[in-house]
């Protein structure tokens, strides 16, 4: 049960364009820039203050809350490396952002080692039960896809959670903390609470309906049946519980013991409140299911851009080869020209490109062959960046080439609808004073997950099953996304680390579903090809082209000198669709940026999703 206490102080909102006026005017070299800092206050209920741009030294975290960065700043003062204080933060978000993230969820961590030079990635994607068939998500007796609204609240779509065995996986191989030190300042935290904000009541509010029909879910995040007051502290006693069982027995009672008995049993019997009975669909997960999970480390994707070496999450995500991809097109044209509506219409275009060809070929590597490598090539990204005309935007839905067979015909055929995928999830980055760096973005799927609950254990299963085509996507094709036994479902996270020279340079990530492939690659375009500054290449308005006829956009971008010549070479915009705030948002990214002089800045969201909180360790001001 949660527990909500008084009215308190709200939260207040700061930052926005005074942060990123702070973050001072683009400099020209990749990867070098100015702007202020901040450290933060404890973590409990007074929300540590928050500040989109800190810069200093001695390690820094960026993430979408401050009672989260607050967790990671303090595993770093207190001597952990950049791995320790990314497993606290992301324990951390799982208290503050349990919509987002959390231990029912699963993940991508890409990390750098500063000593050898490495970047490694554990892949902490959930996995479907090994009942999981190509078809079960459709109607037996019509073989139609089964209606999204009615997979996103079923145990049906609840994966094999992977979020605690990358945690156990990283401190393991690269952490000095132990498991149990690394979440005792969150149990602390969901015990102690968090203050509640605008944003918090809003997600909450948006998942009323889903929430009531789940009674543990009513019973936690709808305390005395009333959406959490703003002002008010949420408290999680039982999450602090189950931080402190994962503590005492060790993670792998998540996967073989009690815990692991809690969640099969939930999502076999989704506790549906009254009125609700029999309409909250079962899964399909065993107790097998989660003893055979592993979090396998992997190989980064790799590609490079103006002489920097790009390291990206490779499958069973679709995000590093889209983003590498996107920008080995992009570097066939000369897009830092000067000209913002020609490097706008290219970066929509190698968008739209990329977009058609990872829903053809990118699925699960562990049960279907992802030509990876061969994606990344610059002979593919030629055959592709031929498409685009300088003078006339593409059709979408565009036919995906084939990295296995050079096209010299150079044709733009017509390709299949875009399946659907959700929005939510966050994504935090961490450094440390020896230069070690973590990117790490991790979900529970939509905002809510499955609306289900583990009773008395604090936290919500996702619904991260959804991301299968639930049919084949263009009927008669093969298609690499339809569920299987033990398969992860493809995502589009795209957890970014580039270096300079073998030395860190930039890291950056976001949540936003699909459309993280689209802040990752145009956050990156406006740092390195159109000379802003790391805080105004998050804050900037985004557009997100994922091979569609209309491209979504945020209203700032709709609000764009540019727009007009844009739509003078045929493109169509389409409000971005709104979440829950009142404006409708794409992605919320946060990154680091290394600097010449030894410092970092750290930056986060300034206003989207209420704006995220960078902190430094040792602050330069
Ligand atoms: N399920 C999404 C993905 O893996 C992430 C969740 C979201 O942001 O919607 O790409």
């Amino acid at each position: 049960m949660a527990v909500l206490v008084g009215l308190e102080k709200s939260v207040s909102r700061r930052t926005t364009a005074a942060a990123v006026l702070l973050a001072t005017a683009a400099a020209l070299t990749a990867c070098s820039h100015e702007a202020p800092a901040d450290g933060g206050a404890p973590a409990g209920a007074t929300p540590p203050s928050k500040h989109a741009v800190a810069i200093g030294r001695g390690g820094a975290v960026s993430s979408v809350n401050p009672y989260a960065s607050k967790v990671g700043l303090d595993i770093l003062r207190h001597g952990g490396n950049a791995v320790d204080a990314a497993v606290g933060t992301a324990a951390a978000l799982g208290v503050v952002e349990p919509y987002s993230a959390g231990i029912g969820g699963g993940g991508y961590l890409v990390r750098y080692d500063a000593r050898t030079h490495r970047v490694d990635t554990v892949d902490g994607r959930e996995t479907a039960p090994s009942r999981m068939r190509a078809d079960s998500f459709t109607d037996p007796g019509t073989g139609e896809p089964m209606d999204p609204s009615e997979a996103m609240d079923s145990g049906l779509s609840v994966g094999v959670p992977g979020t605690v065995k990358t945690w156990q996986e990283a401190l393991k191989r690269w952490g000095t903390l132990s498991f149990a030190k690394a979440v005792e300042p969150s149990a602390a935290l969901a015990d102690k609470g968090f203050v509640v904000n605008e944003e918090f009541r809003a997600q909450t509010e948006m998942n009323e309906k889903r929430f009531r029909a789940v009674d543990p879910t009513r019973e936690l995040f709808l305390p005395g049946g009333r959406l959490p007051a703003v002002g008010s502290t949420f408290r999680n006693p039982d999450l602090a519980r189950t931080y402190r069982l994962l503590a005492q027995q060790g993670p792998d009672t998540l996967y073989t013991g009690r815990l692991a008995r809690d969640i099969v049993h939930t999502v076999q019997h989704p506790p549906a409140a009254e009125g609700h009975e029999g309409t909250v669909t079962p899964g399909l997960m065993r107790l097998g299911d989660l003893d055979s999970y592993t979090a396998p480390t992997r190989r980064p994707v790799h590609s490079t851009y103006h002489g920097l070496d790009l390291y990206g999450m490779g499958p069973s995500t679709s995000g590093g080869i889209a983003v590498g991809e996107a920008l080995n097109i992009l570097k066939r044209f000369s897009v830092s020209n000067g000209d913002k509506a020609q490097a706008l219409h290219h970066y929509l275009e190698a968008s739209r490109i990329a977009f058609a060809d990872r829903n053809r070929w990118v699925g699960d590597p562990s049960t279907v062959h992802v030509p990876s490598d061969k994606m990344l090539s610059r002979f593919f990204a030629k055959d592709r960046a031929c498409l685009i005309n300088p003078h006339r935007a593409l059709n979408s839905p565009l036919a995906p080439g084939d990295p296995n067979h050079s096209d010299h015909a150079c044709s733009a055929g017509k390709g299949a609808r875009q399946p659907h995928e959700g929005t939510s999830t966050t994504h935090l980055v961490t450094s440390d004073r020896w230069g070690n760096v973590v990117s790490y973005t991790l979900t529970i799927e939509q905002t809510g997950g499955s609306a289900i609950t583990v009773p008395d254990r604090g936290f919500l299963l996702n619904n991260e099953l959804t991301d299968f085509d639930f049919v084949p996507v263009s009927p008669g094709t093969y298609d690499p996304n339809l569920p299987g036994p033990g398969k992860r479902p493809r995502s589009s996270m795209s957890p970014t680390i580039i270096l300079k020279n073998g030395k860190p340079c930039l890291t950056v990530g976001s949540p936003g579903g699909a459309t993280i492939i689209t802040t990752v690659l145009q956050t990156l375009v406006n740092r390195l090809d159109l000379g802003m500054s790391l805080p105004q290449a998050i804050a900037a308005p985004r557009a997100s082209q994922r091979n569609a006829a209309q491209t979504e956009a945020e209203p700032d971008f709709l609000a764009l000198p540019e727009r007009k010549a844009l739509e003078r070479l045929g493109h169509s915009f389409v409000p971005a669709p709104r979440t829950f705030t009142p404006r409708p948002e794409i992605g919320a990214a946060t990154g680091i940026e290394f600097r010449p002089d030894g410092t970092v800045l750290a930056a986060a969201e300034p206003v989207r999703r209420g704006g995220g909180s960078a902190m430094v360790v040792d602050p330069v001001h």
